[in-house]
């Protein structure tokens, strides 16, 4: 048996959908009607059904020892789940976060079982999930869970997860991606490398953020390395990121082009990027935590699309903040402060990600600039406050989304 994305049928809905503007962890998009909702033993086995305020990605999967069926979802307030009565062979019911933007919910099991279908329709606004169980045998079943996870999913250990979903709190995951390195030094000027100085402003910026106190940290490279640009966004799924800033000083050989800059991912290249990376083999990497190695190119591109569709606006407000912040600690920005590409290291679809030209080492005074430690300290407290700014906007959007 495998994992199981039951999104056939639904498709249609789910392109047309518009979603909700926040995207921040905990937003509890989805809530569970539990009245709604109901497990009960029918003629073709044990039939869940849980009705949930409007659809989200989600997953199955077995464990054992003891055996249970865990239904990961997208954002989803279980709150009253508990409350929903359970015939044999469910014990209890138990949800919580798992793990960034994710929620997980426990059915615990006292015996072996198989899936025998699992479905989300839609209803209206609503989607209702619908699991049916049937007996198996242990070997079955303790081969089925035995199967290995996906890396990202394996930890924490489910039963560490018992807690109600917190209201928010937990520092903001940063991950800081300083541009090129090791065989790729980027732009140079008069032996500087644009890669170098990436690195020491991002290891002056992480510091600044450290000591604020409010944030997490993680560094794509510590280090003159060379790093693929696949491999620094699933960086930033692999850390949880709250968002994802890259960090650059391109040299540009057009015009003379001064001032930091910032990008996000254009709309033209979105639909470009999701149907790359479709064609992927790896897709397991491509979302986080959602399986999409068995499903197919359509599939996959309708669920980052979704993801895609709930982040961009987090972005836009993020690529705000932070023009306004480097604007109003009086540095230079460029003619136009934001701009759209088609960088790669943006394409991550359910990550808030910028990419920051902190100016263009083709321009002399941006050089001089970038070479001076007290303009990047400057810099860095101004991406800082962007960063708190933005949160609290996305805060204030996730109250007003869920009164
Ligand atoms: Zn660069």
């Amino acid at each position: 048996m495998r994992l199981i994305y039951a999104l056939s049928r639904v498709l249609p809905l789910f392109l047309s959908l518009a979603m909700p503007a926040s995207a921040q962890e905990l937003s509890a998009l989805a809530r569970l009607d539990v009245g709604a909702s109901s497990v009960t033993q029918g003629d073709g086995g044990l039939n869940l059904t849980f009705d949930v305020s409007q659809p989200v990605p989600w997953r199955l999967r077995f464990l054992d020892r003891p055996p249970r069926l865990i239904l990961d979802a997208r954002e989803v307030d279980w709150t009253g789940v508990q409350r929903l009565a359970v015939p044999a062979p469910v014990t209890a019911l138990r949800a919580g976060r798992f793990r960034a933007g994710w929620s997980r919910l426990v059915i615990e099991l006292d015996g072996p079982q198989r899936l025998i279908s699992a479905e989300m329709a839609t209803l209206g606004d609503r989607a209702v999930i619908r699991v049916v169980l049937a007996p198996t045998d242990p070997e079955s079943f303790a081969a089925e869970a035995a199967r290995a996870d996906l890396p990202e999913w394996a930890v924490p250990d489910p039963a560490d997860i018992v807690a109600p979903l917190p209201e928010g709190g937990g520092p903001l995951v940063v991950v800081l991606d300083p541009g090129h390195g090791g065989i790729d030094p980027g732009a140079e000027r008069d032996g500087e490398s644009e890669a170098d100085l990436m690195l020491t402003f991002a290891r002056e910026l992480k510091e600044v953020l450290l000591r604020d106190g409010r944030f997490a940290v993680v560094m794509t490279r510590d280090d003159d390395i060379f790093v693929p640009l696949e491999t620094r966004t699933s960086v930033a799924r692999d850390a949880g990121a709250d968002l994802f800033l890259s960090l650059h000083a391109d040299a540009l050989a057009e015009g003379e082009a001064q001032g930091a800059t910032v990008y996000t991912l254009a709309a033209d290249a979105t639909d470009a990027a999701s149907a790359a990376l479709a064609e992927r083999h790896d897709r397991d990497d491509l979302l986080a935590g959602i399986d999409l190695s068995d499903q197919d190119d359509l599939v996959a591109e309708v669920l980052m699309d979704m993801a895609r569709t709930e982040t961009m606006p987090s972005t836009d407000r993020l690529a705000a903040a932070v023009v306004g912040a480097i604007k109003a600690a009086e540095i230079r920005m460029h003619r136009y402060p934001h701009q759209t590409a088609g960088f790669s290291v943006l394409k991550s679809p359910d990550i808030p990600s910028v990419l920051l030209e902190l100016g263009f080492l083709s321009s002399e005074r941006d050089f001089k600039r970038l070479s001076d430690p007290v303009w990047r300290a400057r810099m860095a407290e101004a991406v800082r406050l962007a960063i708190l700014q933005w949160a609290d906007e996305e805060d204030a959007l996730r109250v007003l989304a869920n009164p």
